[in-house]
């Protein structure tokens, strides 16, 4: 029986947001996710598994940092078996400060990562303490607090763009004032620095199975990509996969949002190119 292939647009060749098993809520290792991927045709596959930290916190859902060899390990071994593929080595980061060493130096230098991504499912205010944005609601104060964080993700110069930086549909309820001006704070600094910002597929994959009493509108949150459109930033489509088959699942709608706010696409070769020349 002959396999059903979609009909592609070029941008879903990409996807520069992809998971192992190692953070513990995925499925398949890289070679799994490249067999995938040459099967659909698709160019390039950059994985970008959940950062471990130095000091193992967070850790349900994240490899340890005494399993990094083995992750590089597993990117190598599917760059050297899918040589046809343009297979990165990345890692989804969230922003701790006072681990700015371990990104640029360890991950960037010594491992010689091809680039990172910014994760902001957690995010700190101005002492230090740690909120995440699947813990329920937060308030306008918490939310100011997301925006600066999130900018000063995008100032620390270490990442090629961030993941749905709108992750904060899931902690706040109603569009109003404070998320407009967290937003803005967000494309300012996105803007200014030349940030990618995602347009991440698995929000849609949520939404799509979004239970009715869950009160929060969840991520991608169409006003702030709507706003967007006011500054001039460039925008990554990404599926966000957490199992081969999810490489390109919904991105046609993440496509679709991009397309209808006029938002400018992030060039996929840009991503990974000083490592590859
Ligand atoms: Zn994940
Ligand atoms: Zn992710």
């Amino acid at each position: 029986m002959r396999r059903q292939i979609p009909m592609l647009d070029s941008e879903y060749k990409h996807n520069f947001h992809t998971h192992t098993f190692r953070c513990k809520h995925a499925k398949g290792d890289a070679v799994d996710y490249c067999e995938y991927a040459r099967e659909h045709g698709m160019e390039t596959i950059g994985f970008s598994d959940h950062t471990p930290l130095p000091d193992d916190r967070w850790i349900s859902a994240r490899m340890h940092v005494a399993q990094l060899d083995d992750y590089v390990s597993a990117v190598h071994r599917a760059q050297h078996e899918y040589p046809d593929l343009r297979v990165l080595l990345g890692m989804e980061c969230e922003y701790v400060p006072k681990f700015h060493a371990f990104f640029e130096d360890e991950l960037l230098g010594e491992r010689e990562f091809d680039y990172l991504v910014g994760g902001p499912h957690f995010f700190t205010d101005d002492y230090g303490s740690w909120t995440g944005t699947y813990g329920g609601t937060v308030d306008a104060k918490s939310l100011k607090d997301y925006g600066r964080y999130v900018s000063e993700m995008i100032e620390s110069g270490l990442f090629a763009f961030v993941a749905h930086p709108d992750l904060f549909g899931n902690c706040y309820k109603h569009w109003d004032a404070n998320t407009i001006s967290a937003s803005r704070d967000i494309f300012e600094a996105a803007a200014e620095c030349e940030v990618g910002l995602e347009i991440n597929a698995l929000g849609f994959r949520k939404i799509a199975k979004k239970k009715l009493f869950n009160p929060y509108p969840l991520y991608p949150w169409p006003p702030f990509w709507e706003l967007a459109s006011e500054y001039n930033v460039k925008v990554i489509v990404n599926a966000d996969a957490h199992r081969p088959t999810d490489l390109q699942r919904m991105t046609s709608d993440a496509e679709a949002l991009r397309v209808s706010c006029n938002l400018k696409a992030m060039d996929p070769m840009e991503i990974g190119a000083e490592r590859s020349t």
